[in-house]
């Protein structure tokens, strides 16, 4: 029988870096796919159907949501995301390892259901730093930096809800402690 891939779920507040380190991660790891999920907010300048995400409508996603499709939903930022199970399933069975970048309330869901995957929250250095990163940024009003940090602030505390916790002080240092856990995890013993 092949052994089964990992699930490897990565959340963290917005400004620590995770979608870096997610696309860093691919690249050095053959054997790892990135699950493309479903949103429904406007595509940004840039994106691309089908490969930043399956860009649907509200009906549409409402509509898989009753036809039980996602692994887990939520709503961010009044959008609904969520990640197409079937994907996933078929990958991790066939023997690869399947990252999910999603947020906390997703990662929950995920870990009700799956409790065997690695689930790594990824921090800032610090909490001065992670105020530089979002207003670094430069894309956003006063009003909308502050709602990010204070609520990147309350997220913080759900680190206690995960596996692992890696420092983002350095992108490749960063991927390569992740890189590590990974490792790890292929070599524990479990039942099956
Ligand atoms: P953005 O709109 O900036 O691409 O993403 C906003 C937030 O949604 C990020 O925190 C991202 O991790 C999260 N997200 C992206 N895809 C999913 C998903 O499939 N499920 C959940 N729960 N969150 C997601």
């Amino acid at each position: 029988m092949t052994k089964k891939g990992l699930l490897i779920v990565i959340s963290g507040p917005s400004g620590t870096g995770k979608g870096t380190i997610c696309k860093e991660l691919l690249n050095r790891e053959q054997n790892m796919k990135i699950s493309i999920s479903a949103t429904t907010r406007e595509t940004r300048t840039g994106e691309i159907d089908g490969i930043n995400y399956y860009f649907i409508d509200k009906d549409t996603f409402e509509n898989q949501i009753s036809q039980d499709a996602f692994l887990e939903h939520a709503k961010v930022y009044d959008n609904y995301y969520g990640t197409p199970k079937k994907y996933v399933i078929d990958e991790i069975n066939k023997g690869n390892n399947v990252l999910l970048e999603i947020d906390i309330q997703g990662a929950l869901q995920v870990k009700e259901k799956y409790p065997e995957g690695l689930f790594i929250f990824i921090l800032p250095p610090s909490m001065k730093e992670l105020k530089k990163r979002i207003v670094g940024r430069g894309t956003e009003s006063d009003k909308a930096i502050e709602k990010r940090f204070k609520s990147a602030f309350e997220e913080i505390d759900y680190v206690k809800k995960y596996d692992y916790f890696v420092v983002n002080d350095e992108v490749e240092v960063a991927v390569e402690r992740i890189r590590a856990i990974m490792l790890a995890e292929t070599f524990k013993i479990t039942e099956d």
